[in-house]
């Protein structure tokens, strides 16, 4: 049995969908774009969606619009995908790591510690699909002492007056948190929709508005339709029309909108979100059924009565266990061709921040958790039967690495 880690859902309707862009005489970004902004701000029940081409480039865009400058910091988790800290630098700022809970979302205390006059923005990451803890977020954002201690340097900042929040919501697209969904609740939540995601359009992201009075939403999302085109007034399928040449340039944006073919298989997917939610939701619950007696299988988040998780990862802990037996556990289910992944190498461990001087020391939390996690393979076309076969081998295979290494 051949086990992909995570491949795309790919039916009929895709496949349908992205024709209808193919031979409608128009693939870059157009109607399908305008109409998948449409159905994530429902979906999301947000204030305005922007669809870029991906939640790496619409974070830089968000920083680049909030104005960020060089000695500025954004608090972001040590564990999570890289992006998550490199949009911060490409932005012109300093990402500032803090560790992590239990439950993989971002220690809210460890925030309270980490911020200064210079923090403009909070990146919290809604890890494997679950809300992280926002409204204590909000609380200590919106609390007297740190607005008192927050300085805006330009317009943007001085509208909103306070540290701004950011989700990375590249996994939590569907989780709901006392009823609502992340975008209702931070002033704006950015999805990916890159391959991997819960909802794909190969790659892509897309911006979730919410920002606070006095801000106009709507107005917001037209300047940063501009920014997302090179700061050009015109998009090309409205240029492309009869007598449309004529555009201006108000401003230095970025070129990452999405293009129509790309959005065309987002579209089709997300008309049958309940479906593939309740599909990974199976898979998740069965892993957890069928690991739950065993006492080294740490599992994974349970859902509550308010906050439920979108199920994009099922990142089991094992204990006990060392990070050379958890690598030599995923090479032997490699060879029973079941491809698993880790969720995350922690930032401070890769080159490019070990060299900036974040030091894994600081973040044990990520680190510990690091040392001990694999994430298992998670879709809804996973068969209940692939999900056993995982299972057994996981088990055979973490008794073989204890054994051989006591
Ligand atoms: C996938 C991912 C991203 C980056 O998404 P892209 O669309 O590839 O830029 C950012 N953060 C997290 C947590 C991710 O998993």
């Amino acid at each position: 049995m051949k086990i992909p880690f995570s491949p795309p859902y790919i039916d009929d309707d895709v496949i349908r969908e992205v024709n209808d862009s193919l031979l409608s005489g128009w693939i870059t970004t157009g109607p399908k774009v305008a109409l998948l902004e449409e159905e994530l701000k429902e979906f999301t029940k947000s204030k305005g969606v922007v669809c870029v081409n991906s939640w790496t480039s619409g974070a830089i865009l968000m920083l680049k619009w909030l104005h960020l400058e060089k000695g500025d910091e954004v608090i972001v988790p040590a564990y999570t995908y890289c992006a998550t800290a490199m949009a911060v630098i490409d932005a012109g700022a300093k990402p500032i790591m803090v560790d992590i809970n239990d439950d993989l979302t971002i220690d809210v205390e460890k925030i309270k510690e980490a911020i200064t006059p210079r923090t403009k923005a909070i990146i919290p990451v809604d890890i494997a699909g679950v809300p992280s803890q926002y409204e204590k977020i909000k609380e200590i954002i919106t609390s007297k002492q740190v607005v008192e201690m927050f300085s805006p340097s330009n317009e943007t900042q001085r509208m909103l007056n306070r540290i701004m929040l950011i989700s990375d919501s590249a996994h939590s697209l569907g989780a709901i948190a006392n009823n609502r969904s992340v975008a209702q609740i931070v002033d704006v939540c950015i999805l990916s929709l890159h391959a991997v995601k819960n909802i794909t359009s190969a790659e892509g992201g897309a911006i979730c508005l919410n920002l606070p009075e006095p801000f106009n939403n709507e107005n917001e999302r037209k300047h940063l339709k501009i920014l997302s085109l090179n700061g050009q007034t015109k998009d090309a399928f409205t240029k492309n029309q009869a007598g449309g040449w004529r555009y201006d340039v108000v401003e230095c944006g970025l070129k990452i909108n999405l293009p129509d073919v790309n959005a065309a298989i987002a579209l089709s997917q997300l008309r049958k979100y309940d479906y593939l939610l309740k599909e990974r939701k199976r898979v998740y619950d069965r892993y957890s059924s069928l690991l739950s007696k065993y006492s080294w299988a740490k599992l994974p988040y349970q859902d509550t009565d308010s906050v439920k998780s979108s199920y994009h990862l099922y990142p089991l802990r094992l204990n006990p266990i060392t990070e050379k037996q958890r690598d030599e556990l995923i090479e032997y289910l490699s060879k029973k061709e079941i491809a698993t992944n880790v969720h995350y190498i922690p930032m401070p461990l890769l080159t490019l921040f070990k060299n900036m001087g974040y030091n894994m020391e600081n973040y044990p939390k990520a680190y510990n958790t690091y040392c001990r996690e694999i994430s298992l393979p998670i879709y809804p076309q996973l068969k209940d039967e692939e999900i056993d076969y995982i299972v057994n081998n996981l088990v055979q295979g973490y008794n073989k690495v204890r054994e051989e290494n006591i």
